[in-house]
Parts: structure tokens; C-alpha cells; sequence
């Protein structure tokens, strides 16, 4: 059995993490999408918030699990008997600190191996800061997420909700 974990904020989840998990998913025997309990930040959604939003979105791929941690993720990977990390890359600026992040993991847990998923190129531009943004001054989220979480972001934010979309 093949496990892989693919760590994140995912603060909230995007159409670009979902793409990076449907295809995880098809190399995998097993993936968990695992969110990561950052204590030093102040997440839009809590921890549970965000766990249960991705079970929500990984309903129909029977290899997805989904947790949590805020140890280190060689440990965690570890204890969910997973020797390879998968992060998604989508642009040149993420390569460095994505390199230097799985080489001090390897060093950590030398059994422990990072995969990299290059980003499908409409989603290429894509973050949760920047749909928090969009969000936050009302604008239109529809291709970054779900119904569902923009509605969801919405609702944080006070800005507007799902019926007005449908109704422009
Ligand atoms: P982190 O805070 O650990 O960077 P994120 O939730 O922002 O967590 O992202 C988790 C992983 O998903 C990272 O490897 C990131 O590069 C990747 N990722 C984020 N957005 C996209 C996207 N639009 N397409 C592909 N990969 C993405």
C-alpha cells in the first residue's frame, strides 16, 4: 500500500488544492489531506472548520482521509505509515521555499520523500489569501471554490451570500 500525505492550510480549500488532491488521489493507494494546526496564524476557519470542509469535498474519492496535526509532519507522516509528502507547486516563487521545506523534511525523516504536483495551469494563479481577499470586499469567489464554501467565506466575512450570486 502506497500512503501519501498532502499537508496544507487550507485556509479555506480551493478548486487548486481539490485538483491537486483528485490527482494524489489517482497515483495513491491512499492519500490524507492533513490540515495543519498553525498556532502562530489566525486562520479564517478553525481547524474542525476545515477538516469537515474537506471531508465535504473528498466525499466521493473513497482513498481520501482527512485529519489534522501541529507537530512536525515527519512525524506525523510516521504515525500514518507515509513515506511521501505531496505539495503542489504553481509558479516559479513557490519552488524555493517548496525545495528548502522538503529537503529539512528529508533530513528530518530520512524515510521520508516529497512529491511535487505541478499545478494545472487555470488554477496556476490561485490561493486561499487571495480568495479571502476577493471575499472580504464582496466580490465574485464562484471559480475559486465551491458553492458551498463561498458561501461559507461569505458568511465570515459579512459580505454577501450565496442567493445574491445566483440572482446576478
Ligand atoms: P501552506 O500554508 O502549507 O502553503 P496551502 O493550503 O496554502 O498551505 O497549500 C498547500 C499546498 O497546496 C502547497 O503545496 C501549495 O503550494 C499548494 N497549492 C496551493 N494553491 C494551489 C493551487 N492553486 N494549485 C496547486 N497547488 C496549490
Amino acid at each position: 500500500m502506497k500512503r501519501a500525505v498532502y499537508p496544507g492550510s487550507f485556509d479555506p480549500v480551493t478548486y487548486g488544492h481539490i485538483d491537486i488532491i483528485k490527482r494524489a488521489a489517482e497515483i495513491f493507494d491512499c492519500l490524507e489531506v492533513s490540515v495543519l494546526n498553525n498556532k502562530g496564524k489566525t486562520p479564517l476557519f478553525s481547524v474542525d472548520e476545515r477538516v469537515s470542509i474537506i471531508k465535504e469535498v473528498t466525499k466521493d474519492m473513497p482513498n481520501v482521509t482527512v485529519g489534522s496535526y501541529d507537530g512536525l509532519l515527519v512525524d506525523y507522516c510516521r504515525k500514518n505509515d507515509a513515506g511521501v509528502i505531496i505539495r503542489g507547486l504553481r509558479a516559479i516563487t513557490d519552488f524555493e521555499y517548496e525545495l528548502q521545506l522538503a529537503q529539512t523534511n528529508r533530513k528530518l525523516g530520512e524515510n521520508v520523500d516529497t512529491i511535487f504536483l505541478t499545478t494545472s495551469l487555470e488554477y496556476a494563479y490561485l490561493s486561499s489569501s487571495t480568495v479571502k481577499e476577493v471575499a472580504s470586499f464582496g466580490g465574485d469567489i464562484s471559480k475559486f471554490v465551491p458553492p458551498f464554501i463561498a458561501d461559507m467565506i461569505y458568511k465570515k466575512y459579512g459580505t454577501r451570500s450565496e442567493e445574491r450570486i445566483n440572482e446576478q
